[in-house]
């Protein structure tokens, strides 16, 4: 009998100390990351999710954005693959938000999405959330906009994900709905909208190759973000959308010698700078690393300060940028 209460009680230490470790294992993840306890203190501040592109031997999450506005998270800019872990990280609350927007449509910008639509059902939102994305002008073959975008993954019929179609159907019972909007972006046309009081979004058309693309600004609270989104900057529209921004988030994906599809798709160092100078944007924080330009930090910071004397700083994943 002793025997066998021994060998319970070794059991049950085994047990303990098993459940003790798994408790540590899938415990939640909690916002005591001092970066995000930091955005969340601010007035205005941006977080960055991903820093990434589309590799995943980068060691950065692809592309994502969030604006902390009075410690609530209340626009995110693309939702690239990895950026739902990395919202969960950051502490922010889906119900939050008032806009979405996209850039454009790639997968490191947008392959999210579904994720953040599933987890809404188990949030308290009951707001609907409007989502706004470059239109495809006839070039939906390679890109589509926004409402093709969200009708392709969730309609009812012909979906990916036809069980959640109730959240883009303002006839169903669903506790909110997404509204997608596209935004031509055939001319040069500043476009504009105001999703909550006191929040101006502005989008501008960019040159991403020939694609279909947006740069975003948001002014809130006196103070102002502007995301290039990917570019290659053909088109100078960003320096007139960015003019006088306290803070520049440029994507550097490429290097200053980068050749073809890259080069066609992206901006060079030395265009960063140049396109940081003539909007004398306050701040400017190089994000969207490729594992060709992040190997590369001296030579794509000296491409830009042979323009731009501005502050000059590097996003990583979650890394908090107070405007102030
Ligand atoms: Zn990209």
């Amino acid at each position: 009998m002793k025997m066998v209460w021994q060998r319970l009680g070794y059991v049950g230490g085994s047990f303990l100390a098993m459940l003790v470790m798994l408790i540590m294992l899938v415990s939640p993840v909690r916002a005591d990351d001092s970066q995000s306890q930091t955005c969340q203190q601010a007035n205005v501040a941006l977080q960055v999710l991903g820093s990434g592109g589309p590799e995943i031997d980068d060691g950065r999450a692809s592309t994502a954005y969030l604006l902390w506005v009075g410690g609530k998270a209340k626009v995110m800019i693309d939702m690239g693959g990895g950026s739902a872990w990395r919202f969960e990280q950051s502490g922010a609350n889906l119900a939050d938000l008032d806009a979405v927007l996209f850039t454009h449509f790639h997968v490191d910008h947008s392959a999210d999405f579904p994720v953040f639509v599933k987890a809404g059902f188990f949030t308290e939102r009951t707001q609907n959330l409007p989502i706004y994305g470059p239109d495809n002008q006839g070039k939906g073959d390679l890109l589509v906009n926004s409402t093709v975008f969200v009708d392709r993954l969730f309609d009812k019929e012909r979906g990916v994900y036809p069980y959640l179609s109730g959240y883009f159907d303002a006839n169903r019972q669903t506790p909110f709905n997404y509204i997608a909007h596209d935004v031509p972006v055939s001319g040069d046309a500043l476009y504009t909208a105001k999703p909550a009081p006191g929040l101006d979004i502005s989008g501008i058309p960019v040159n991403h190759g020939f694609l279909p693309a947006m740069a975003w600004r948001i002014d809130v609270a006196g103070k102002s973000v502007t995301i290039s989104g990917d570019m290659n900057g053909e088109r100078q529209t960003l320096e007139r959308l960015a003019k006088g921004t306290d803070l520049l988030v440029a994507h550097a994906a490429i290097h200053e010698h980068t050749q073809g599809a890259g080069a066609f798709l992206h901006m060079k160092p030395t265009t960063i700078g140049r396109i940081a100078k003539q909007a004398n944007a306050k701040k400017v924080v190089l994000s969207h690393f490729m594992n060709r330009s992040q190997n590369r930090m001296e030579a794509m910071t000296a491409g830009i300060r042979a323009h731009y004397q501005g502050a000059l700083a590097f996003a990583t994943d979650l890394s908090c940028w107070v405007i102030d």
